[in-house]
């Protein structure tokens, strides 16, 4: 006798609510907004488009890009220096 076990629950309405967000999460101080808002409501912080975690996404990094493409170019030369010279 074999006897497999089902998983009874309310799974599928879970993930249709997941699904059907209708706000999404400041990803600094968790304010709530609403899914087409592109400046938090409550700390100012610029958001992106919600992500599968129900949280905006976070403003890209410009700083953070100049950065390691500054640093990509310093190793980049040095390369060239090092092993071209
Ligand atoms: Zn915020």
């Amino acid at each position: 006798m074999a006897s497999k076990k089902t998983s009874k629950g309310t799974g599928a309405s879970d993930t249709a609510q997941k699904l059907l967000r209708s706000y999404k999460q400041c990803p600094d101080c968790l304010a709530r907004m609403p899914l087409n808002a592109k400046i938090c409501p409550d700390c100012g912080l610029k958001v992106g488009p919600v992500q599968a975690d129900g949280k905006a996404k976070k403003p890209v990094d410009w700083k953070g890009y100049l950065i390691s493409a500054i640093l990509f170019g310093i190793l980049f030369y040095f390369v060239k220096w090092a092993f071209f010279e």
